[in-house]
């Protein structure tokens, strides 16, 4: 079969490798979809402590069950299923608190595990163990399930800095997750969501698809200011930062309005971490400032949901549909910004 593997920071090849066979308590899938985001371009160029060489890339994948392992229940051929990307132990002191996204032993697909760049995958016992493999509901297309995943990170997100009724919500980052941000913050009832971005291209692109309130240049104005002037000087109930950069992140502190909630979704670069941060602003004003690290299975089973009642519509977001063969120039369409989703169909 062919695949997309990792061998070095700047060396991912698109090559043949043997089909796996579903072992014992696994899974194997017909991968349909499998969809790139900003990780992978992040591996293909720098590579990631957790992968050893060579390994088959891509972790927002959806298939068809093909063939099923000894000792597997309540799956069988043709089943179309979602798989988790981040994989929690299930057995820690924070899983067994219900906390499978701070799992300490979390281990992931494309990662740990072959990905979903490749025409077939083994889903691995890890991941069934869990209840990490989701069926795919009527009338979601294996494209759309892909986007699960990315989904349910931004559900875990907006779950800890509880985004709801009448929140006036700032997004800052138009790239594919701030798209699935907005139209989540919607569909959870905020009064109001603002789109902030550096780059104009990229703002008007995402801003015509998910059609924010506000849409903020922050290369052209400031955008402390600008959500300042659109809230009465209150600033916004909520900001989420999607974007690797500590700007955004102390621009979020200073854009919070009096027990506004901050959620850091973007990590920042590992060499460059720290920001500053006025902390009287976060004594006085009571503001929360909370994580996110991915998405347990009940948030990929939760966003799937989302995408199937219509609530959080994802189909108009996928906007590059590419082969297999295409996957390494995918990586360098997301990298430019030039897509808001890129998926692979193998
Ligand atoms: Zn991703
Ligand atoms: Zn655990």
């Amino acid at each position: 079969m062919k695949v997309v593997r990792f061998h070095a920071p700047g060396d991912v090849r698109f090559e043949d490798a043997p089909e796996p066979d579903a072992g014992p308590g696994e899974v194997k899938i017909r991968v349909r979809n499998c969809s790139t985001c900003g990780t992978d371009v992040k591996i293909s160029k720098f590579g990631h402590h957790h992968i050893h060489p060579p390994r088959v890339m891509g972790h927002e994948i959806a298939g068809e069950i093909v063939e099923v392992g000894d000792g597997v229940q309540g799956w069988a051929p043709g089943d179309r299923v979602q798989v988790i990307a981040a994989i929690p132990c299930g057995e820690c002191a924070e899983c067994k608190r219900g906390r499978m996204t701070v799992c300490p032993n979390q281990v992931s697909m494309g990662y740990h595990f072959e990905g979903g760049f490749a025409q077939y995958m083994v889903v691995p016992r890890e991941v069934l163990k869990v209840d990490g493999l989701n069926r795919i509901p009527d009338g979601v297309s294996f494209a759309e399930a892909s986007v699960a995943e990315p989904l349910a990170c931004a559900l875990n997100a907006q779950n800890l800095a509880r985004v709801g009724d009448g929140d006036d919500v700032v997004v800052i980052g138009s790239g594919p997750i701030g798209c699935l941000h907005v139209r989540l913050a919607r569909a959870r009832g905020a009064a109001r969501v603002f789109l902030v971005e550096l780059s104009r291209q990229r703002l008007d692109m995402a801003a015509d698809l998910v059609k924010p309130d506000a849409a903020i240049c922050a290369s052209e104005v400031d955008p402390v200011a600008a959500v300042r002037e659109l809230t009465d000087g209150r600033g916004a109930d909520v900001i989420i930062t999607a974007a690797a950069s500590g700007k955004a992140q102390e621009q979020a502190i200073e854009m919070a309005a009096r027990q506004g909630r901050i959620s850091f979704f973007g990590g920042l670069p590992k060499d460059n971490p720290t920001i500053t941060c006025d902390s009287n602003l976060v004594h006085y004003r009571e503001l929360m400032i909370v994580g996110a690290n991915g998405s347990s299975p009940a948030h990929n089973a939760e966003a799937l949901n989302l995408v199937a009642t219509g609530a959080v519509p994802v189909a108009d977001l996928i906007t590059h549909h590419l082969p297999l063969d295409q996957a390494i120039d995918a990586f360098g369409i997301v990298a430019r910004g030039e897509a808001i989703k890129v998926t692979i169909e193998p």
